[in-house]
This record gives structure tokens, C-alpha cells and sequence, in this order.
């Protein structure tokens, strides 16, 4: 009788901890997808420890790819860079976990694949920047933006992983 109770408590801090539980934006650009590096890109953020919880493919049109990008309106590429997003299939992505955003950057590297470390995704896997083979939010505002415009809210699902107690102690 008093573990019910317990148990129950322990429940509601689970999904109280999954609520709270940061979220970023990843898409895999059509350079990515055209080179076969979705399951190498999945992998690495898979493997450190961060849980999916929303994916799907698809080919953003040149105006959702403006939508996107919109912050770079004023920049000489930002033609280029939406043409270049709309010209094949994306595969989009949210992931979750502790620091996510600002981790997630980390296994990116660095804008121009030519700065970014050994290591990492587009210091392993890119050589220049209009092909850098990945995005991903760079703050919790543009991750909450982000999220919004690729997903709708019953896209992304909630679950507990049973790794995480051994991930996050
Ligand atoms: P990040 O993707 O690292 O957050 P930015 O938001 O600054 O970088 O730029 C968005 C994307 O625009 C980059 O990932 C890259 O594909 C493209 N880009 C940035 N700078 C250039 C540039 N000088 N020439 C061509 N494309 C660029």
C-alpha cells in the first residue's frame, strides 16, 4: 500500500522531468541525405545519449525553406541557401535531452566545415560551407521557432527511454 503511492510520485517526476526536458530542431540537409549520411548523422547524436522524438523526410518548398533561413534574409546567400534546402528531401528532426541545443552545436562543428574540428559532424563529413551537410538551432528561442514551424505538436511524442537512468544517473 505505501509503495503505490511512492511509485505513483515517482511516475508524475518522470513526466514532469520529460516535460521540462530540452528540445532542438536537426534537419539533415539534401547534401546529407544525397550522400547517405542519415543513419551516420542519426548515430552520433543517438549514441551520445540524446532521445529522437519527432522525424520526418520531406521537400520543403523554396518559401518554407525562406521561412526557415528568414533571419538571413539580408545575406548574399540566402537565395542560394533556400534554393539549395528546397532542391531535395530534408530529414527533419527533434531531439531531446540535457543541453541539447547547445551539445548539439558542439557535434555539428563549426558554420564553414574548413573551421570545424576533427570530430565532429561537418569537420568529419564536409568540406565546404554551402554544403555543410546539417542544421541545427543555435538558442532555445530559435529551437522553440524552429520546432514550431516543421512540427505540429502530435508529431513529437513523449516516452521514457529506459537508458535514460543510465544516462542521466
Ligand atoms: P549555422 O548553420 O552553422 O547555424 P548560419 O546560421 O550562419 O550557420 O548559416 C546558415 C547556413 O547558411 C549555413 O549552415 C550554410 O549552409 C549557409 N552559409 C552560411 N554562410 C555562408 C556563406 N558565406 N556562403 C554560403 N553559404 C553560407
Amino acid at each position: 500500500l505505501l509503495a503505490l503511492p511512492a511509485a505513483a510520485f515517482m511516475l508524475q517526476d518522470q513526466e514532469v522531468l520529460a516535460a521540462e526536458m530540452e528540445r532542438t530542431f536537426i534537419a539533415i540537409k539534401p547534401d546529407g541525405v544525397q550522400r547517405g549520411l542519415i543513419s551516420e548523422i542519426i548515430s552520433r547524436f543517438e549514441r551520445k545519449g540524446f532521445k529522437l522524438v519527432g522525424i520526418k523526410i520531406m521537400v520543403p518548398s523554396k518559401g518554407f525553406a525562406q521561412k526557415h533561413y528568414h533571419a538571413l534574409k539580408e545575406r548574399p546567400f540566402f537565395n542560394g541557401l533556400s534554393n539549395f534546402l528546397s532542391s531535395g528531401p530534408v530529414i527533419a528532426m527533434v531531439w531531446e535531452g540535457e543541453g541539447v541545443i547547445r551539445y548539439g552545436r558542439k557535434l555539428i562543428g563549426a558554420t564553414d566545415p574548413q573551421n570545424s574540428e576533427p570530430g565532429t559532424i561537418r569537420g568529419d563529413l564536409a568540406v565546404v560551407v554551402g554544403r555543410n551537410i546539417i542544421h541545427g538551432s543555435d538558442g532555445p528561442e530559435t529551437a522553440k521557432d524552429e520546432i514550431s514551424l516543421w512540427f505540429k505538436p502530435e508529431e513529437l511524442v513523449s516516452y521514457t527511454n529506459n537508458a535514460e537512468k543510465w544516462i542521466y544517473g
